[in-house]
């Protein structure tokens, strides 16, 4: 079993819950709720994290390469 608390791989699905801001790094309350109170609050975070989504979402669209 692993006893490891630093951050998971990149490829690990814990990235999905993730406890620091992706896009200033700072400590999330949350990884969930708390990212979306983060950039409630975080403008420069808001706007990279629209960005991010319209990526994805143009990702999606085309190939999906994983
Ligand atoms: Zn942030």
């Amino acid at each position: 079993m692993a006893s490891d608390d630093s951050h998971p791989p990149r490829d690990s699905d814990d990235w999905a819950n993730p406890d620091l801001c992706a896009f200033c790094g700072e400590n999330l309350r949350d990884g969930g709720a708390g990212f979306m109170e983060h950039i409630e609050t975080a403008e420069t975070c808001k706007a990279r994290f629209e960005d991010w989504l319209e990526n994805i979402s143009d990702d999606m669209g085309s190939t999906w390469t994983g």
